[in-house]
This record gives structure tokens, C-alpha cells and sequence, in this order.
């Protein structure tokens, strides 16, 4: 006994005390082990987290560059449209067939790189593509 310090650890010598005592430590190592899951949880949430965003923003990515291209090329066939109904004296209601801008307006049928479907239309309108989301921009 008198090797222990004055003081508060004096209780130590109280087997009840010192059963309470080792059971804090064990639950401060619980707390301790359940913090450290806790983080790693964290951690692989934000992994997810990040991983989600960056696969969001490479879609996001693409798809506007597929839509850029479909734009491109909708711009083509209404320029070749208008083109068509200049040189032909064509009106606004005249609707020209593929045959008659193909090699002459526009060298090939473009192409929607999603697989939509274009639609010259009237000279008055836009040209259109089936593929929702594609059209014209201003
Ligand atoms: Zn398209």
C-alpha cells in the first residue's frame, strides 16, 4: 500500500472499484474500436460518394458530347435545307428528300451517334432527331 501514490488511485485496493475501472477501459476500447469502424464507414461512404459524382460527371461528359455531335450535324442538314431551297426557289412549306441534299448539300446522311433518327422537315422548321434531348440549339 505504501507504494501507491496519495490521492484519488488509493481506490484501487477496493476489488469493486477496480472491477468498475477494468470495465471502463473495456468499454473506452469498445468506444475506441467502434470509432475507428465508424470511420472507416465514413471513409467508404465517401469513397462511394466520390466515385458516384465522378461517374456522374464522365456521363454527364459524354452525353454532352454525343449531343454536341448530333447538334453539329442537325446545323448541317438544315443549313444544306436552306441551301437546297435557295437554289431551287423552293418555299418555306417545300420539303426536300435526303436524295436531293445527299452529295450535293451534305456529302453522307449523317448520323446520330446515339442511333436517333433525323427528319429534314419543312424548310420553315427545324430539322429534328428521335433521340430524346437532340435538338437543334439556337
Ligand atoms: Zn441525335
Amino acid at each position: 500500500m505504501s507504494h501507491e501514490k496519495p490521492g484519488r488511485h488509493n481506490y484501487r485496493t477496493d476489488p469493486l472499484t477496480a472491477l468498475t475501472e477494468a470495465a471502463d477501459r473495456i468499454g473506452f476500447q469498445l468506444a475506441e474500436t467502434t470509432g475507428t469502424l465508424t470511420l472507416m464507414l465514413r471513409a467508404c461512404a465517401a469513397g462511394l460518394v466520390l466515385v458516384a459524382i465522378a461517374g456522374s460527371l464522365l456521363l454527364t461528359r459524354e452525353r454532352n458530347r454525343s449531343y454536341s455531335s448530333c447538334d453539329s450535324n442537325l446545323r448541317q442538314i438544315d443549313a444544306a435545307k436552306q441551301q437546297w431551297a435557295l437554289d431551287r426557289g423552293k418555299g418555306t412549306n417545300d420539303i426536300p428528300a435526303w436524295n436531293d441534299l445527299i452529295g450535293t448539300y451534305v456529302k453522307e446522311p449523317p448520323k446520330c451517334p446515339q442511333g436517333g433518327t433525323y427528319r429534314i422537315n419543312r424548310v420553315y422548321d427545324r430539322p429534328t432527331c428521335s433521340y430524346p434531348g437532340h435538338e437543334l440549339s439556337k
